[in-house]
């Protein structure tokens, strides 16, 4: 069948483990939704990650970056396996090189509550969880990484942060907050989550926050220490909209936040730049359970629901809204009418789920 005229090309990069399991199973579903709403995806499968490197010695080719960098969006399942792993002892992680070279500064984790899905908590109020960590990654702790410095007496990893990144982390971050704000019609707030009390590096990142919130007087800007809020995201993770914070502290925030709202099968995540933008499940490769189809493909088909609505607001047309909005709604009916993975106790392995998710395509709205 010939592809319609506004046909987008989608990079995919099932990576290593569960990740190729999860995106065998997105692409299962991304198929009737885009025929649905007449929309193109054309998808491109390229090889890279951990088994890439044992079988090549390359994690990622050039050819494969290349590829990925000059589709319109790339999906990725998830890459590294623990027994296969660099010289230096750290484990093969082509999915950060992506998010260095393409200048991915923005990790947009939202966290939301599933109709159905059993919380971590017992409060009812859990059922109202709707946040987003934006984890800045290209820098902070991370800059360290490949730098680092070991001697047999000492050991320095360097947390750098630079002002044309930290602005756009927080314009970012506003923005992102006054487009939730629209769409739920309350007022929207940005908690910058930092260790100012400490650290000169957060004291000054907190006032370039205070810079850039004033060009958002619609905004409540707020600020709070990551120690405070790690207690908060577990007494009161309802109260919170819009979280940015620094590289290493999103990274440890972000699996608490998963664990709120039913384990990492349920995290989804998109790495967004100023020109390209990764769409990905927060979680890992998961040895434990790969290859046995009883991973969660969920956090994938709602990362392919963020790649559908950033596609759709970068002018790819009102199809690819439309259908990252349905993708969501059919994720929430499914779970709403008894859906259950083995995560959170049931017995519907990958492919139901996928199967479960596609048979609310065009029945849900
Ligand atoms: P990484 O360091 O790459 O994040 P990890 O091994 O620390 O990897 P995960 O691979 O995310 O972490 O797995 C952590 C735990 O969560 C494992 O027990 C795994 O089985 C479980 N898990 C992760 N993703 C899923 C999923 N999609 N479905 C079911 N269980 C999952």
């Amino acid at each position: 069948m010939p592809m319609p005229a506004n046909t987008l090309r989608i990079a995919v990069l099932p990576g290593d483990g569960i990740g190729t399991e999860v995106t065998e199973a997105t692409l299962a579903v991304l198929e009737p939704l885009a025929k649905r709403h007449g929309i193109g995806l054309a998808f491109d499968s390229l090889r890279a990650g951990a088994f890439c490197y044992r079988d090549t010695g390359t994690a990622m080719s050039e050819e494969t970056f290349a590829a990925a960098a000059a589709a319109d969006a790339i999906l990725l399942g998830a890459m590294g396996w623990p027994a296969i792993r660099a010289a230096d002892g750290t484990e093969i992680a082509p999915q950060l090189d992506l998010r260095f070279r393409l200048n991915l500064y923005a990790g947009v984790r939202p966290f939301r509550a599933i109709p159905g899905v059993p919380s971590a908590l017992a409060d009812p109020r859990a059922r109202d969880i709707d946040l987003v960590i934006v984890r800045e990654s290209t820098e902070g702790l991370f800059f360290s990484r490949d730098r680092g410095v070991v001697t047999p007496d000492m050991a320095e990893e360097t947390l750098r942060m630079t002002r044309p990144v930290t602005e756009k982390l927080a314009r970012f971050s506003f923005d992102l907050a006054r487009r939730r704000a629209a769409a739920r019609g309350r007022p929207g707030v940005v908690t910058l989550v930092d260790k100012a009390n400490v650290f000169r590096a957060f004291a000054w990142m907190r006032g370039i926050f205070a810079e850039v919130a004033a060009d958002f007087p619609d905004i409540d800007s707020r600020s709070h220490y990551v120690d405070a809020m790690a207690l908060d995201l577990v007494r009161r993770p309802w109260a919170f909209d819009v979280l940015p914070t620094e590289n290493m502290f999103g990274d440890i925030l972000s699996d608490l936040g998963a664990g709120l709202v039913g384990g990492m099968g349920f995290a989804p995540s998109a790495d967004i730049g100023d020109t390209h933008a990764v769409f990905q499940p927060a979680h890992g490769t998961a040895p434990d359970i790969a290859g046995q189809g009883l991973a969660n493909p969920t956090a994938t088909l709602l990362s392919a629901a963020m790649m559908l609505e950033w596609l759709g607001a970068r002018g790819a047309g009102q199809g690819f809204t439309d259908a990252a909005a349905e993708l969501e709604a059919a994720v929430d009916a499914a779970f709403a009418g008894g859906l259950r993975t083995p995560d959170i106790g049931g017995q519907d392995g990958t492919a139901a789920v996928a199967r479960a998710v596609a048979a609310r395509i065009g029945v849900t709205n």
